[in-house]
């Protein structure tokens, strides 16, 4: 039975780079993890927090046309942008296989759309708009064996970043019907 996915939520660029910071605590050579979500939903700068928590000095940014861009750090990072990979075989000529026997850890955006490329072992992180211009709803999804055995200690580091103050505050100042103004 697979564990249920973590959710979260943010409310600024600086809180996605932080909780990715507090996954990539986590990380171990080897790793794979797929970017989910829109255009502008988040992949790239949950990357960058993930590779300032790697300790990556490097600027990190979108890789769309390298395709692949790769970082050294206390792991090593490789950063794949797929969303202008039209045909499957593009993936593979990648030499996906060989990025992710290297020891280092492999971040895919958009990688949900070449899985069947890909091993079944790795973290879906999936990101989607919410109801502000910068609020971002994060689920963490493990599938196989390799994040699946550390969920819960994901759950505490996220727990603990959400305790820092660094997590989203509740909204209850609000009042009700305020954001309806104007709705007919
Ligand atoms: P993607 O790689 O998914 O296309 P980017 O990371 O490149 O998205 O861009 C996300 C954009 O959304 C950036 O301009 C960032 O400043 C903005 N943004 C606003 N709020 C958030 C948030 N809570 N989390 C992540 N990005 C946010
Ligand atoms: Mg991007």
């Amino acid at each position: 039975m697979s564990p249920s996915p973590l959710q979260t939520r943010t409310t600024s660029v600086d809180q996605t780079r932080a909780l990715a910071g507090a996954v990539a605590e986590l990380a171990r050579p080897g790793d794979l993890l797929l970017l989910v979500g829109d255009l502008g939903a988040g992949k790239t700068a949950f990357t960058q927090g993930f590779g300032a928590g790697l300790g990556i000095d490097e600027q990190i940014t979108s890789p769309t046309f390298a395709l692949v861009q790769g970082y050294t750090g206390r792991l090593d990072l490789n950063h794949l942008d797929v969303y202008r990979l039209e045909q499957i075989d593009e993936a593979l000529d990648l030499g996906l296989s060989e990025l992710l026997d290297e020891g280092s850890v492999t971040l895919i955006e958009w990688g949900d759309t070449i899985t069947s490329a890909l091993p079944r072992d790795y973290l879906e992180v999936r990101i989607t708009f919410g109801d502000e211009a910068d609020d971002r709803a994060l689920e963490l999804r493990p599938v196989g064996p390799q994040w699946q055995a550390r969920m819960r200690a994901l759950s505490i580091a996220l727990g603990a970043w959400a305790a820092q103050g660094a997590g989203p505050v509740a909204d209850d100042t609000l009042a009700p019907g305020e954001d309806g103004a104007g709705a007919c």
